[in-house]
């Protein structure tokens, strides 16, 4: 059998491990304590673990994360790391604001989505994350210390990958991990909603929608998912469940000109929206290769923004960030692999 990576396995996946050797019970959170509390790299670090157990462990079991490759600094003092998913690479964004720090994580190499707007969606999907290699990214983060909040809106579609989002969000908000409120992550999605039902049950996170046109036609247009999973039974979905007071959902608008910014939208967004507790970040589009969308002049933004606030619905415009060193929304891709694809632009 080839050994495996203990690190990013759930508590009951540990137990099931340490029952095949017949280990006390009690010895699963203690090797869940030593990973995700104590941040060892080995297991031979785990000394309350018997010798014997340790050993055998480490005949079928290794204990690995992986540092960060390469890290770009942007002149607003965001950061992208670049860290190595076996013979690839992801990257996961550092945004430090003057009372919060942010790490935007990824959840796929690349992303077979194939939003219009999207630079990792150009990539290609290359694969998912398993939990240990999305924990990698926060684990190894240098920053580790200072986040106070962690977005999944980096490279991939978490809810293409949402069991293995799942098994992260249990560690890290787990009293045997790093015990993080809910509160403190969102997860984002442009609406796969058999995941969107398993994650709203199985966690207490935030929830982004990648929302970007309130018409299914003009939605179809930029985001080939709208064929399956069309926004009405996505706002649906939503408005049916229960989300409490503490849980937030919102919603993100990249503002396109002429696409999407029209008096029309601001109506339709108002009617979509009706009924449900919710905010709208507007984004700032980024231009990228090969695209014929173009963003909105800050005119329009601000005016769209008084609007939907005009009519009770909580609009924000979202800073733009790590701009220069393409760590800002839609700009993550491994430059490296996407190299050999410019051609195809
Ligand atoms: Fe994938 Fe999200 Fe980009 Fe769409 S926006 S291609 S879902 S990473």
């Amino acid at each position: 059998m080839e050994k495996e990576n203990l690190f990013g396995k759930s508590l009951s996946e540990i137990k099931v491990i340490t029952d095949n050797y017949n280990l006390p019970g009690f010895t699963a959170k203690q090797i869940a304590s030593w990973m995700y509390q104590k941040n060892v790299s080995s297991i031979d670090e785990m000394t309350n673990l018997s010798k014997k157990a340790r050993e055998s462990l480490s005949n079928d079991f290794f204990l690995k994360k992986d540092n960060h490759t390469k890290c770009e600094s942007s002149s607003d003092g965001t950061k992208k790391y670049l860290f190595p998913i076996k013979d690839k690479f992801v990257e996961a964004a550092y945004i430090p604001e003057e009372d919060r720090s942010t790490l935007c994580v990824s959840s796929q190499v690349g992303c077979k989505m194939g939003c219009l707007f999207c630079l990792t969606g150009k990539q290609g999907y290359q694969g998912n994350l398993s939990s240990g290699e999305i924990l990698n990214q926060i684990y190894s983060l240098p920053e580790k210390e200072n986040l106070t909040n962690i977005v999944y809106m980096g490279m991939g579609e978490p809810m293409d990958n949402i069991d293995n989002v799942l098994t992260s969000l249990e560690t890290l908000t787990s009293e045997y991990g790093q015990a993080w409120s809910p509160k403190r992550i969102t997860v984002s999605t442009i609406g796969i909603i058999p995941s969107m039902e398993k994650f709203l049950t199985q966690s207490k996170c935030h929830l982004a929608i990648s929302l970007h046109n309130p018409f299914h036609e003009e939605r179809l247009k930029i985001m080939p998912i709208e064929n399956v999973y069309p926004i009405n039974d996505i706002i649906t979905l939503l408005k049916n469940h229960d989300f409490g007071r503490q849980r937030r959902v919102s919603f993100e608008y990249i503002m396109f000109k002429g696409f999407n910014d029209s008096q029309n939208h601001i109506k339709g967004l108002t009617q979509l929206l009706n009924g449900l507790r919710c905010r709208v970040n507007l984004i700032r589009f980024h231009s990228i290769p090969g695209t014929p969308l173009e963003g909105s002049d800050e005119k329009t933004i601000q005016e769209f923004k008084t609007a939907l606030n005009n009519k009770g619905i909580t609009t924000t415009i979202r800073a733009s960030r790590g701009q220069d060193i393409s760590a800002a929304c839609g700009m993550l891709s491994t430059k490296s692999l996407l190299k050999n694809q410019e051609k195809n632009y």
